[in-house]
């Protein structure tokens, strides 16, 4: 669903970008670095003061960003601890999720939470959230355009959190929050920054229990994660 502004809500936004553009010269700028430094100074100007989590949940609340505020099936917004030292993020609820309101239910869930216990923690130390928050109808997977609506909240759960770790379960999770094109099987495994925080990209766990030869991989990601928490890695 496109999103259409009508003509004097148009000339108000060119009025704004004409002021702000008015300002900048004024100040003296010429142009605009635009490396990734620079972006990320940028991108902290817009919240100087981070959001609490819930802060963040009671605008997940009124969400309208995307079609899903009307059209998803399931929505959940994520659960576990305000000062996880870990936060593992997948891509989309599933349909049972929604019913208890957690992530990672069922199945997937119960070995989540035995992957995390083996890591010597408790699950409701970590933080556990989806990328997308809303399960589009019919069960099917987000589509790129939710998934860019819906990273506004993750970005706002690891800026409230500021986890040490944040491990990333599924291509389709790593991709919204590193918008990484590479292979998902070449950065597997390997921290990748974000925002100065250490992100691993492992398999999901559905497809642990689809594919058991992942159980290894995954583990040795985890001992990965557990050594850069303690700070021996
Ligand atoms: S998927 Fe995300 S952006 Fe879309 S309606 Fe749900 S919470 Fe809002």
């Amino acid at each position: 669903m496109s999103m259409k502004i009508n003509a004097d809500e148009f000339d108000a936004l060119v009025g704004e970008v004409q002021k702000h553009l008015g300002f900048l010269q004024a100040v003296g700028c010429e142009g605009a670095h635009l490396n990734p430094e620079s972006l990320r100074i940028v991108r902290s100007w817009e919240n100087p003061f981070p959001a609490s989590l819930a802060q963040v949940f009671d605008e997940y609340l009124q969400c309208r960003r995307c079609r899903l505020a009307s059209e998803g099936e399931a929505s959940v917004f994520g659960a576990g601890s305000e000062n996880a030292a870990l936060m593992f993020v997948g891509f989309a609820p599933r349909r049972e999720d929604e019913g208890r309101r957690h992530p990672y239910t069922g199945k997937e869930g119960a070995l989540l939470t035995r992957i995390i216990e083996a890591m010597a923690m408790a699950r409701d130390t970590v933080y556990i959230c989806h990328a997308v928050k809303c399960l589009p109808p019919g069960g099917v997977p987000p589509g790129k355009r939710e998934a860019k609506a819906c990273r506004y909240y993750l970005l706002r759960q690891i800026q409230a959190i500021r986890p040490s770790v944040i491990c990333v379960l599924g291509e389709a999770a790593a991709g919204t929050l590193l918008g990484e094109s590479m292979p998902f099987a070449r950065i597997r495994g390997r921290f990748i920054d974000y925002e100065g925080i250490p992100v691993m990209p492992t398999y999901d766990p559905s497809h642990v229990l689809t594919d058991p030869s992942a159980r290894r991989p995954v583990w040795e990601d985890m001992q990965k994660i557990m050594k850069k928490l303690d700070g021996s890695g």
